[in-house]
Parts: structure tokens; C-alpha cells; sequence
């Protein structure tokens, strides 16, 4: 349809033909209901556009049509080698819009250009190749019972599964859920959030000239409207989520209705411990890149730094001046921006109600603890990087996920105290252990509960390797070979030879 798109011209001066519409069977197509999502610039509160809304009608149109994709033999009995080469093909055409992806993330997200493009695209593309060459190494085994039988496995693709996205690498998290999903022969429909829906349509652009009809679709729409028809639609057969923990206990609830497999990926408040045997310079380097990069917006941020009695001041006094030095607050467009704005005006609020929650619980603030007002003509949702030391146990600012450029530093004795404190939360994401001596490092990650451990390090990510969370920060596994178990299901084929009883 001709009148679903809009020329856009971004800040950095890249004009970009934007489809606005539902991306259904490779068309883009208009809300039954009228329904529009707005997508604001964090950076300046400015417009970009409004994107077409689903409704639960549209929901199971793009549903219809991940299933008949999902029955068609062009997708259903293409061979695994040339479902593979069509995601290299994908994430060559990707690699190729490189730069108008990467302006869009940064407009809508707020995250800095350098990492958009770098990091982020980075992401994109290697997680679809390393997923594509996974495709046609998808294979069952061979059993054998008695003389007379044996049976062998068959790993088939769950059939249409929903993906439920959210706002803080909207194109990242998108490979994550995509790169598993096709290579295990899926069919798809994809939710981005309504924070951030513009960089996914550029994206959905893309797929008409790689994959048949109806393989992926993506809809924008609202959580309650499109994310609830998803997680309630009687013809998907799995859900992928990740989001906050509370609208992943929902989803679960709703799922149920005709047990949906599930994937969650949730919230956490993961703890850096810093024992005395520590490198303090390193330590601070990490908890700096831990804590501050995407703005804070990251489910596994090591938000709570614990730092070991006696080196405590000398921590606080280091971390802070590496948290000022190398925090640039700035337009996410500039090279030298460290730190972009918040990703809405909710999350900006949110972010400085809990810096009052901290003062008034008195813990102690000795770095931020403001709005940041010198972006441009002073608007957008910026806020400087905020430090809150003398934290204890009780207060909310150390228990409560804030996603946020705010940290909390607190002090533990000895190492039965540390893990006792790393554990003493209802999350399970990340978590780091700074220490020189080997033995303890690997002894306390073997203590930890998370489902991540960094040793003298923080929020290394790689496609390669497992990532999930244990308590209430998820169920099951993205990236590496343990994602492709979220997308594939084992069949046993009994065989008797005999043909006796
Ligand atoms: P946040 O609180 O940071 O906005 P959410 O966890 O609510 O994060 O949102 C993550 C994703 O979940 C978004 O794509 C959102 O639209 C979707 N979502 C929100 N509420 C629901 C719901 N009730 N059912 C399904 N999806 C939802």
C-alpha cells in the first residue's frame, strides 16, 4: 500500500523511506482497528512518526500466516543447507543497510551511534551467521534397545512461535529470538515493543527479498492488545519473551491456555562482588561498563556493587572517577557520547523517583543523582550517572530493578557474606566475582545463583554462549547451541525389525 511509508530525514542528515505498516505475509498492511503507535526521539521529545498498531484481528492474520508458511512444503521440506544459506543471505543484506539501521536504533533508542552500529548491528549479524551455519547441524540420534528394535530421534521445529520483544536493543534482541527460531525451521510473528518501533520495519523490509511469505512477520503493537492476543492465541505454539518480570509472570499465565512452550528472559539486580585480593582499577573499569553502558538499560546490569569491608573507600573513591570521567552524557548522534538519553519519559521518571527513594531511605549520594540538562535546548530524558553508596540490604534502591544509570555500593566481610548478600534477591541473571585468587573465583561462582558469572570482568556477551536467567529472571536459554533447544522439539521413532511382539 502506497500510503504506508514516510520519508524521513534523521538527525545525523540520513534520509530513510520508512514502512509504517503491519509486516504480514510480506506485505505491509493497515490495523483493522485504526490503531497507531507514536515514536518519539528521546533526545530532543521531537516526533518521528506513528507506526501502525495490531489488534487482536491482526494478531491472527500474521498468526494465519506464520502457520500456512509453516505447511508449505517451499519452507516446510527446504533442505536445512538452503535454510541456512538464506539466513547468511539475510544477514548479508543486513550487513549491507548497516548504517540506516544503526540511525534508526539511535533516533528511536537513544543508545550512541557508535554502539548502534558496532555493537549492536554487530550482534544482529553475527548471531543470524552463527545461526544459519547451525541449520543443517540440527540432528537427532540413534538408539538402540533389543536385537529386534531401535528407535532414533528426529529434532523438529516447534511450528509458529511468538516473540515478544522489548526496547533496549530492539534489533539485537530481534536476532536473538530469529537467528534460533529459523534455523530450527520456525515460523514466526515478532512483537517489537512500542518504546521502539521503527528500526524493526526497516528490518521487515528486508525479508521479502530472502524468505518466502508468511516465514516472518512482525507487528507492532501494544502489550496488553497484540502481546496478550499472542500469548493467547490458541494456534501458536510457543512464546518467546523478554521483558520485565512482572509482564513475564502474565504471559506465563496467559500461555497456558493451550500450554505454549515458553522461553522467558526477565528482569534481575545482579551483584559485582569486589573481594580485597582484587585489581580495584579493573574492578571499577568493569562495574563502570557494567552498570552505565545502553544507559543502564540492561537486564543483566551488575546494579549492585558489594564491595569487600577494608577496601571499600578506596572502591567508592575510584569507581566514581572513572564513572565521571568516561560517563558522557551527550546526543546519542556525537562520537564522543558515552551515554544517551533514557529510552522514554516513563523510564526517565522512573529512574529519578528512585534517586529520591535513595536519599530518603539515607543512603548516600555521591555521584549524580540529577537530570542531565545540557543536551541541545535542554530537553530529552537525560540523567547523569548516578552513584549511591552506604546502601544496605533493606532499602528498595538495593532491591528493586531500576534500568537505569544507577548503581548501588555496598559492603560485605567475608566471602560466606558475599554470596549470602549476591544471593539475597529473587533474580538469578548476571553476576560477577572480582578476585585474584583463582581458587575463590571459581568457588564462588560455583555459589552464585545467576545464570551468568563473570570472573574479573562484567556483561561479556557473545552469540556463542548461553544466556538466560534462574529464580525470577527467566526459563531457559538463548545464543549458543542451548537456544537451539528452545526452538526444536525431539521426536522418538520406535522400529521393529522383528515385526514380532
Ligand atoms: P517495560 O515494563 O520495560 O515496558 P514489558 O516487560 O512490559 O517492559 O514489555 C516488554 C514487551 O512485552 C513489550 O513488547 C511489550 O509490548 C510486551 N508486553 C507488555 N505487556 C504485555 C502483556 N500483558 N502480554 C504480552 N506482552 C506484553
Amino acid at each position: 500500500m502506497a500510503d504506508l511509508k514516510v520519508d524521513l530525514t534523521a538527525p545525523n542528515g540520513k534520509k530513510i523511506t520508512l514502512p509504517t505498516g503491519l509486516f504480514i505475509n510480506n506485505e505491509f498492511v493497515k490495523s483493522s482497528s485504526g490503531d497507531k503507535i507514536t515514536s518519539i526521539n528521546p533526545t530532543d521529545e521531537s516526533e518521528i512518526c506513528s507506526v501502525e498498531a495490531a489488534s487482536a484481528d491482526d494478531i491472527d492474520k500474521a498468526v494465519k500466516a506464520a502457520r500456512a508458511a509453516f505447511n508449505d512444503p517451499s519452507w516446510r521440506d527446504l533442505p536445512a543447507t538452503d535454510r541456512g544459506a538464506l539466513m547468511y543471505k539475510f544477514a548479508d543484506l543486513l550487513e549491507a543497510h548497516r548504517e540506516t539501521l544503526a540511525t534508526l536504533e539511535t533516533w528511536d533508542n537513544g543508545k550512541p551511534y557508535s554502539v548502534a552500529f558496532n555493537d549492536d548491528m554487530g550482534e544482529v549479524i553475527g548471531t543470524l551467521k552463527y545461526y544459519a551455519g547451525w541449520a543443517d547441524k540440527i540432528h537427532g540420534e540413534t538408539i538402540p534397545s533389543t536385537a529386534q528394535k531401535f528407535a532414533y530421534t528426529l529434532k523438529q521445529p516447534i511450528g509458529v512461535c511468538a516473540q515478544i520483544i522489548p526496547w533496549n536493543y530492539p534489533l539485537a534482541m530481534a536476532a536473538w529470538k530469529l537467528g534460533p527460531a529459523l534455523a530450527c525451521g520456525n515460523t514466526i510473528v515478532l512483537k517489537p515493543a512500542e518504546q521502539t518501533p521503527v528500526s524493526i520495519l526497516y528490518l521487515a523490509s528486508l525479508i521479502p527479498e530472502v524468505f518466502p511469505p508468511g516465514v516472518i512477520n512482525i507487528v507492532n503493537g501494544h502489550g496488553r492488545v497484540a502481546g496478550h492476543a499472542l500469548a493467547a492465541h490458541m494456534d501458536v505454539d510457543k512464546i518467546a519473551f523478554t521483558g520485565s518480570t512482572f509482564t513475564g509472570k502474565q504471559i506465563m499465565k496467559t500461555a497456558s491456555i493451550n500450554m505454549k512452550n515458553i522461553t522467558l528472559e526477565t528482569g534481575g539486580k545482579s551483584p559485582l562482588l569486589v573481594f580485597d585480593d582484587a585489581d580495584l582499577e579493573q574492578a571499577a573499569k568493569w562495574a563502570h561498563i557494567g552498570i552505565m553502558s545502553n544507559q543502564g538499560q540492561i537486564c543483566t546490569a551488575t546494579s549492585r556493587v558489594i564491595v569487600q569491608e577494608g577496601i571499600y573507600d578506596k572502591f567508592v573513591e575510584i569507581f566514581k572517577k572513572v564513572v565521571q570521567e568516561t560517563s558522557k552524557v551527550g546526543d546519542p548522534f556525537h562520537d564522543d557520547t558515552f551515554q544517551g538519553p533514557q529510552v522514554t519519559k516513563a523510564q526517565y521518571e522512573r529512574v529519578l523517583s528512585y534517586i529520591e527513594s535513595g536519599k530518603s531511605e539515607g543512603a548516600t549520594l555521591v555521584s549524580g543523582g540529577v537530570p542531565h540538562k545540557n543536551v541541545g535546548d535542554g530537553k530529552g530524558f537525560f540523567v547523569e550517572p548516578t552513584i549511591f553508596t552506604q546502601v544496605k540490604e533493606d532499602m528498595k534502591i538495593y532491591r528493586e530493578e531500576i534500568f537505569g544509570p544507577f548503581v548501588v555500593v555496598a559492603s560485605f566481610k567475608d566471602e560466606a557474606e558475599a554470596i549470602h548478600m549476591a544471593n539475597d534477591t529473587t533474580y538469578g541473571l548476571g553476576s560477577a566475582v572480582f578476585t585474584s585468587n583463582i581458587e575463590r573465583a571459581h568457588r564462588v561462582a560455583a555459589r552464585i545463583e545467576a545464570g551468568m558469572v563473570w570472573i574479573n570482568s562484567s556483561n561479556d556477551s557473545d552469540f556463542r554462549i548461553p544466556f538466560g536467567g534462574v529464580k525470577q529472571s527467566g526459563i531457559g536459554r538463548e545464543l549458543g547451541e542451548a537456544g537451539l533447544a528452545a526452538y526444536s522439539q525431539t521426536k522418538a521413532v520406535h522400529v521393529n525389525l522383528g515385526l514380532r511382539l
